[in-house]
């Protein structure tokens, strides 16, 4: 899940007074639409264990064929049955590369038993959806689909195409999905950049939305095992070298230690806005002072004291779990740590391993890289988070102007995420990704991937309007 932003610097902003914009006929029209795919969408259960994909790609591909889509450019693909992703064409002139747009139709399991309602039924209550996928992401997907229908309908041609990949295994499974595309199929959705709608961007406290992030980057996760052996013995005769103090002091350094601030065009862009009227005083005098060449010292140790400002300027590392010994009257001959690091873009795995050895600066000290799966290695990979490629202007600019008039007091802030989404794959694979899911979201009331995961109604005709006028925008002439 991504990170929020802290409550009191949302309650901070200062709002927008632009009037919000009135739906048309159009947008109505268009609404029907978007919640007989939605509902479509959720009621075929497309989980890993017991649903079925290509059910969800193969309704969808009948609505592009009955809205007057080419066969040829709506394709039903994948290397598993139950697993197969759609990818629709609606052309442009060709003046410019395609944008492409990403949707998984994937989700979480959810057992009858857990909720209120049945969770693959599209409830409407008390002004909400409900249904498994109503926020992650099949809100997203009925959007997509309903924008390229209109857009079809009205005759609609860009200075480019939009392709839209809806696609399996983003929260189960492996490899038949976004990754199976990038790999087998990347001339049919290569494009200039990607829209990804995997999120619930708009951030509301007490009601009242207040940001809208713009996820642009995302930091890579990495764990690590710190392990000393040694002889033992009894521990009547103690000795004073011992694997659990040894241990203890490698800790210690590590602790003390903190890898070098770091910027890039999305740090950059969110303190920029932070410094423009969320945060206040010598907090925002820091901020700015922060952004300058060179950035002023002082300045990034005051901001470091606040663990989110560390978070988003510098990879960190921590230590989340320890175990040693073997008796409590024997000298522990193994002691071991888990360290868990956020690796900021530009750096691999095996980079910071070899840091986090530089750090402890102990030969006995081994410092060993731990797989996703658990497997222990000796050496890191060489996966590395991607350094971001500048903000669009194209981008935030559309983003600003819809943000302000469909919530007027949230501000559009670019945002460095943990991340865990099918971004990571599309800009490690050269493709500049920028996740935005256009839902406003009480910051306390997250529930994708829990139990009575719902949609405020008129959140989900609200991105519905704004979807649409966010792809024309950034595909017009
Ligand atoms: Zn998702």
């Amino acid at each position: 899940m991504p990170k929020i932003l802290p409550a009191a610097a949302l309650a901070a902003l200062l709002p927008f007074t632009a009037p919000a914009a009135a739906p048309s006929a159009a947008d109505s029209a268009s609404d029907a639409l978007a919640h007989d795919i939605f509902k479509q969408l959720i009621e075929i259960d497309t989980s890993d264990s017991t649903g079925n994909v290509t059910t969800a790609a193969a309704a969808l591909r009948q609505r592009f064929l009955a809205a007057g889509f080419p066969a040829a450019d709506v394709a039903l693909l994948g290397p598993n049955e139950r697993k197969k992703n759609l990818v629709v064409r609606l052309h442009g002139s060709g003046a410019r590369k395609p944008l492409l747009l990403i949707g998984h139709l994937d989700v979480v399991e959810a057992r009858r038993e857990d909720w209120s309602t049945d969770p693959y039924k599209l409830v409407e209550k008390d002004g909400f959806y409900y249904g498994r996928g109503t926020i992650d992401m099949k809100d997203g997907d009925a959007v997509m689909a309903a924008t390229l229908i209109r857009m079809r309908q009205e005759g609609y041609r860009g200075s480019r195409d939009i392709i839209a990949a809806f696609t399996a295994d983003e929260e189960g499974g492996c490899c038949n999905g976004i990754t199976w595309l990038l790999s087998n199929q990347r001339a049919l959705i290569d494009a200039e950049f990607v829209l990804n709608q995997d999120d619930w961007s708009v951030m509301a406290v007490h009601g009242t939305p207040r940001v809208a992030r713009l996820i642009a980057t995302e930091k890579l996760y990495s764990d690590y095992q710190l392990s000393v052996t040694n002889k033992g013995g009894h521990s009547s005769v103690p000795r004073p070298d011992n694997a659990i103090y040894q241990l203890a002091r490698a800790l210690t350094r590590l602790a003390r230690f903190q890898f070098p601030f770091e910027l890039n065009s999305v740090n950059r862009g969110y303190f920029e806005q932070m410094a423009d009227g969320v945060a206040q005083g010598q907090e925002a005098a820091d901020m700015r002072a922060i952004l300058r060449d060179p950035p002023d010292a002082q300045a990034i140790a005051r901001l470091s004291r606040d663990p989110d400002n560390v978070s988003v300027t510098r990879t960190t590392c921590v230590a989340t779990r320890l175990a040693g010994g073997h008796a409590n009257n024997a000298l522990p001959q193994r002691a071991e740590a888990i360290v868990n690091c956020r690796i900021f873009p530009g750096h691999s795995k095996e980079e910071i391993r070899a840091l986090l050895v530089k750090v402890i600066n102990d030969p006995q000290v081994t410092v060993r890289y731990v797989a996703d799966d658990g497997t222990i290695a000796d050496r890191g990979t060489d996966e590395r988070a991607v350094t971001p490629a500048p903000l669009r202007p194209d981008v935030m600019k559309a983003l600003v102007t819809l943000t302000r008039s469909t919530w007027p007091q949230a501000r559009v802030i670019p945002f460095l995420d943990p991340g865990a989404s099918d971004a990571k794959y599309t800009i490690a694979a050269g493709l500049p990704t920028y996740t935005f899911g256009g839902v406003a979201v009480d910051r306390d009331e997250v529930r994708a991937h829990g139990r009575d995961e719902r949609v405020a109604v008129a959140e989900f005709y609200k991105w519905n309007h704004f979807f649409y006028r966010y792809v024309a925008a950034l595909t017009g002439p």
